[in-house]
């Protein structure tokens, strides 16, 4: 399956950062056809993004969405407001939107129902805190955040981001055996709902992958690409991991 490799800029970047976006989108062209990339920007600069890298292989996909297509949620944006302003996907349950936000696995199903509405991918994030971790409670605690937030029907407009929450922006990261075994988990879990159509759904692997792991993390069975936060805000970096990818 060809890997996608999506870059999460969470809460950075303003018109400057859009440099590194069209560098992304240039190198990215090396890749084409072998390896899908995407970044997720603030909301404030989808719509410049989609305007810079037009023509490139590069996709854009929002951060968060908020279930309903409209209504009166001051601050909120829909998953059609971010189509319209040039998005193809959509990053829901981050842990850091589950943690900040209380975001519950009910909500982030809703999100990822909101954004197969609209027409996007959603890529839900799922992944065990340390001491869920420490307790032995690592593929329990993916099983439930999978079966709850996940939504019924064909998960073909589905992409799974596994992020161990102790792993994001820590420079940590599990054993090759850990990540592998919870990959091949998930897969399971997957197959057991969706049948064949399971087999079919990228499971990106997230937290503090970087150009100098990306190669070893990708080539873990089951890994089906990355999501990246700190090492997708430099060009190099971030096509390093591409380029990783595109092996
Ligand atoms: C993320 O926020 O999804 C992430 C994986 O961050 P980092 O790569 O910085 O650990």
């Amino acid at each position: 399956m060809r890997p996608l490799i999506a870059g999460n800029w969470k809460m950075h970047g303003l018109p400057p950062s859009l440099a590194e976006a069209k560098a992304i989108a240039e190198g990215a062209e090396t890749f084409k056809g072998r390896v899908d990339a995407m970044l997720c920007p603030p909301a404030t600069l989808i719509a410049q993004m989609a305007w810079h890298i037009k023509g490139s292989p590069l996709t854009i996909g929002g951060q968060d969405c908020h279930p309903k297509a409209s209504g009166a949620h001051t601050g909120d944006l829909s998953a059609e407001m971010l189509k319209d302003a040039g998005a193809t996907a959509v990053i829901v349950g981050h842990s850091e939107r589950r943690t900040d936000h209380g975001e519950t696995d009910s909500l982030v199903r809703a999100k990822a129902e909101a954004a197969r509405r609209a027409g996007l991918t959603a890529i839900v994030c799922i992944g065990e805190t340390e001491a869920e971790r420490d307790s032995g409670r690592t593929l329990g605690v993916c099983s439930g955040q999978l079966g709850g937030s996940v939504p019924d029907g064909d998960p073909a407009d589905i992409v799974i981001a596994y992020e161990p929450v102790w792993a994001i922006g820590t420079g940590r990261t599990p054993s090759e055996a850990d990540i592998a075994a919870v990959h091949a988990h998930i897969r399971a879990r997957l197959v057991e709902r969706f049948g064949e159509a399971g087999r079919a759904v990228r499971i990106l692997y997230g937290g503090s992958m970087k150009p100098d792991n990306a190669a070893a993390i990708l080539a873990i069975a089951e890994v089906n690409g990355g999501l990246v936060g700190g090492a997708s805000l430099k060009a190099a970096h971030f096509l390093a991991i591409i380029g990783a990818a595109g092996r």
